[in-house]
C-alpha cells in the first residue's frame, strides 16, 4: 500500500456495507482512521472488525440529527477533526410514477438527500481545512430510466449540492465531489423488496446498456473515492465522477 491517507480522519456513512465497506477497509490500509456510520448494528460490528484496529463504527441513521450529532461528538472525542468526509449511505427503491406515494418519496429525500445535506452540514465545524467531502450520486441521476424518477431525483439533488457546498466551502480549500456509479455489485438490489426474478431481469437488462458488459464491484468505486479523497486529486473541485462501465458516457 502506498499509505496515501497516513493519519488521516475519514467518515464514511453507509461504511457497514458494499461501496461504503470496501471504501472503509481501503481508506484503513492505506493509513487512515476511518468512523463508519449505519443503522445494522451486526454489520457495523463485522465491518468495525475488519478494520483491524484502525476505526470505529456508530451506529444510527443519516435522516435523524440527533443522530448525526451524536456521531460528530463521538468522531470529535475519539479523532479530533476530520480530513475526509465520504457521504455514502443511501437507498434505492424503483416504481412508477403512478404508484410512488408520499411514503415512498418522503423515505428516499428523507435518507438520500435530506440526511447527506445535514451529514455534511454538520460536520463543518470539524473538518479541517484542506479537507475532501465525497458525494454519492448515481446514473439514475443523469438519464431517464424507467421507474427511478424519485430515486434519480434523489441523486441528481446530490449533484447539484456538489457544486454548492464546494463554491461555499472552496475558500477554506474543502474540495466537495460526487462520485455517480452505474450498476455495482453490492446488497442494495436485495433490499428493495423485490422477487428475486425481477431483479434478476432487472440485472440482465441492465448488464445490455453497459460497453464494458458487466456490473462493477464494490471495489472499483473505492479506488475512485481514495482518488477523490487523496491530494491526487488537489485540483479537482466540484466535479462528478461518472463510474458506470460507460453507460452514460459511450
Ligand atoms: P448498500 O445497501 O450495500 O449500502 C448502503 C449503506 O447505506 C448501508 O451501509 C446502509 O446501512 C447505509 N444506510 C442506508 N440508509 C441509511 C440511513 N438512513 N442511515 C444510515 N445509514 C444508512 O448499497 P451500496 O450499493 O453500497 O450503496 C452505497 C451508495 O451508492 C448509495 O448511496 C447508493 O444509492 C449509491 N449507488 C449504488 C449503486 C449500485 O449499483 N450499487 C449505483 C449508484 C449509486
Amino acid at each position: 500500500m502506498s499509505n496515501k491517507l497516513q493519519g488521516k480522519v475519514a467518515v464514511i456513512t453507509g461504511g457497514n456495507s458494499g461501496i461504503g465497506l470496501a471504501t472503509a477497509q481501503l481508506f484503513a490500509k492505506e493509513g487512515a482512521n476511518v468512523v463508519i456510520f449505519g443503522r445494522n448494528a451486526e454489520t457495523l460490528k463485522g465491518a468495525e472488525a475488519s478494520l483491524e484496529g484502525r476505526g470505529i463504527a456508530v451506529q444510527g441513521d443519516v435522516s435523524n440529527l440527533a443522530d448525526l450529532d451524536r456521531l460528530y461528538a463521538t468522531v470529535k472525542e475519539r479523532y479530533g477533526n476530520i480530513d475526509v468526509l465520504y457521504v455514502n449511505a443511501g437507498v434505492a427503491a424503483f416504481a412508477p410514477l403512478e404508484a410512488s406515494d408520499e411514503a415512498f418519496f418522503d423515505r428516499l429525500f428523507d435518507i438520500n438527500v435530506k440526511g447527506a445535506f445535514f451529514t455534511v452540514q454538520k460536520s463543518l465545524g470539524l473538518l479541517n481545512d484542506n479537507a475532501s467531502i465525497i458525494l454519492t450520486g448515481s446514473v439514475a441521476g443523469q438519464v431517464g430510466m424507467p421507474n427511478t424518477s424519485v430515486y434519480g431525483a434523489t441523486k441528481a439533488a446530490l449533484r447539484s449540492m456538489a457544486r454548492t457546498f464546494s463554491a461555499e466551502l472552496v475558500g477554506r480549500n474543502i474540495r466537495v465531489n460526487n462520485i455517480s456509479p452505474g450498476p455495482i455489485v453490492t446488497p442494495i438490489f436485495d433490499r428493495m423488496g423485490l422477487p428475486k426474478e425481477a431483479i434478476d431481469d432487472f440485472s440482465k437488462n441492465v448488464v445490455t446498456q453497459v460497453p464494458l458488459g458487466r456490473f462493477g464491484q464494490a471495489n472499483e468505486i473505492a479506488q475512485a473515492a481514495l482518488f477523490l479523497a487523496s491530494t491526487d486529486s488537489s485540483y479537482i473541485v466540484g466535479t462528478d465522477l461518472v463510474i458506470d462501465g460507460g453507460m452514460t458516457q459511450v
